[in-house]
């Protein structure tokens, strides 16, 4: 499985409707201070139902809609779609490609899609998870994240095996049963 294309519209900075496409292999984003790299990462958390604003580096939810320029008015909706080679089967969906994606409206109306059908913020979670890449997952390592796990509580790490192990869904739902 890996990442083959990420479509943003109208999230953070990026006003129009881009495509980025991804070979096997390593892929580097470079560019000037303040251009959007931090973005293209924060749009990949964003998709895979990132909660918090704050993470996003945002105030509130809606900032992370393109919120306009001097010379171009604001968006009035964010988009990601992340696009996955699931040939290997790696993800339990019997497609070669999964595509998610969210969008959210000023209104705070939002989205969530699977292979373009409309789904909930669960089925996302529950497809991701024990694969490293979901909302708790470690594809995704963050400046100071590397800090964090090397400082962090044993609970926490052990939180990180769980997920590497791929036994994080038999937690979830031990914990689940206990609340019924
Ligand atoms: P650095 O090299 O400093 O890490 P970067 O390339 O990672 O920079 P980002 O942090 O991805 O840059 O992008 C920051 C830019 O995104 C800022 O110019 C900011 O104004 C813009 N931006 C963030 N949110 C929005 C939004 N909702 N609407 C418009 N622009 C936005
Ligand atoms: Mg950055």
């Amino acid at each position: 499985m890996y990442l083959k294309s990420i479509e943003v519209q109208g999230f953070k900075s990026f006003a129009n409707k881009i495509c980025f496409s991804f070979q096997h292999g390593v892929t580097g984003i470079v560019g000037p201070n303040g251009s959007g790299k931090s973005n293209v990462g924060d749009a990949v958390r964003w998709v895979l139902g990132e909660q918090s604003a704050k993470s996003l580096r945002g105030g509130n939810m809606q900032d992370v809609i393109f919120a306009g320029t001097a010379n171009r008015k604001p968006q009035g909706f964010a988009y990601v779609a992340i696009t996955l080679d699931n040939a290997d089967r790696a993800l339990s969906l019997d497609y070669d490609e999964v595509t998610v994606s969210r969008r959210l409206y000023r209104s705070g109306e939002s989205e969530y899609r699977l292979n373009g059908s409309p789904c909930r913020l669960k089925d996302v979670n529950e497809l991701f998870m024990d694969t490293g890449i979901g909302q708790e997952g470690y594809s995704i390592i963050g400046q100071g994240q590397v800090e964090k796990i090397l400082s962090g509580r044993p609970e926490e790490r052990r939180e990180l095996f769980d997920e590497a192990a791929g036994i994080t869904k038999f937690r979830k739902r031990k914990a689940a049963a206990e609340k019924k």
